[in-house]
């Protein structure tokens, strides 16, 4: 209780959180819901990494991210089950925030879905390459020069006549070597003509080459090219090179000074990049983000059977069923 007596200004008391123990938790109810907890504590850690820095006002922005979950009950394909399925929240937008990227992951998937079947119909013998391009570990103070080079090598790999792609989307990716240097990289998804696999292919060592006269090193950088066989669809791959904005633990919970520096570092840089043919057909790619594309909406229609509410327990790391 507060002394008055000591006239000091009094710091508001928050109610400690009820003991809920008792209230289901979300993680219990739904098994794919489980993400939420995690990318919640996520940006629990990211508000107190950002506290008192000059990303204050993120810290403040996430820390009052998706506290409350508005789930709809819609009746499942079983008969008689039924499953969760977000009616609504308030997300805070932020880049860093987990939680945001997370559901802005999941949006992106859903557009590049939709975009998907025209490029299949307007190139159905074309093939996919998923390309991951490397450079050598840099001071997480140089990563912001490192990653221009690393986009610029890419532009001149483009340009080369070798080049078999006519189409990319890409991403950076960073991530914390032991050591504590960065290692951005990036990923591609490129589309290609069929006679890449004839007279065009490209080996490995090839690969390596190119890359490495784009890069203008010494060294022999490490590159890695995986084909799709044709049979196969490139939407799984489509998610995965989409899916590298959100952050790995390692980089929200090792160091506080290392994720102040690197969120300075990639502060205002593109999260992917377009080229070629997929410029035209994943435009919408590119829109603003909207927060009913990040609930999402997976054509259940207006089924309605009630609503469950769950509330972040911050100290317990789990998102509970409350009143509402
Ligand atoms: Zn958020």
């Amino acid at each position: 209780m507060p002394r008055p007596s000591e006239g000091l200004p009094v710091t508001p008391i928050v109610a400690p959180e009820a003991p809920t123990s008792a209230s289901p938790a979300l993680s219990e109810l739904s098994e794919r819901d489980r993400p939420w907890d995690v990318h919640r504590a996520e940006s629990d850690q990211i508000a107190a990494n950002f506290r008192g820095t000059e990303f204050q006002r993120y810290s403040e922005r996430i820390a009052f991210c998706s506290q409350l979950l508005d789930f709809r009950l819609v009746p499942d394909r079983d008969e008689g089950a039924y499953r969760l399925k977000l009616a609504s929240t308030r997300l805070c937008h932020a880049r860093q925030c987990q939680i945001c990227a997370w559901r802005r992951s999941l949006m992106y998937k859903a557009r590049a879905y939709k975009a998907l079947p025209a490029v299949i119909a307007d190139y159905p013998t074309a093939r996919y390459l998923f390309i991951t391009l490397t450079v050598k570990n840099c001071a997480v103070s140089d990563l912001r020069a490192t990653i221009k080079h690393l986009n610029e090598s890419f532009a001149r790999l483009t340009k080369l006549k070798a080049w078999p792609g006519i189409g990319y989307i890409k991403t950076v990716e960073v991530t914390r070597s032991k050591d504590s240097t960065a290692h951005p990289h990036l990923h591609i998804l490129g589309i290609t003509k069929a006679s890449y696999f004839g007279a065009n292919y490209i080996s490995k060592k090839e690969w390596c080459a190119l890359w490495k006269q784009s890069l203008r090193t010494t060294y022999s950088p490490v590159l890695d090219v995986q084909a799709i066989k044709a049979k196969d669809s490139p939407v799984a791959l489509l998610a995965e090179v989409i899916k590298y904005q959100t952050k790995p633990n390692d980089l929200i919970f090792a160091d506080r000074e290392w994720f102040l520096e690197y969120t300075r570092q990639v502060h205002g840089t593109k999260a992917f990049a377009l080229g070629g043919v997929f410029k035209e057909y994943f435009r919408a790619l590119e829109k603003d983000e909207t927060t009913d594309e990040m609930i999402g909406d997976d054509g259940e229609g207006d089924v309605d059977e009630g609503h469950l509410y769950f509330n972040w327990q911050r100290v317990e790391k789990k998102y509970r069923m409350v009143d509402q």
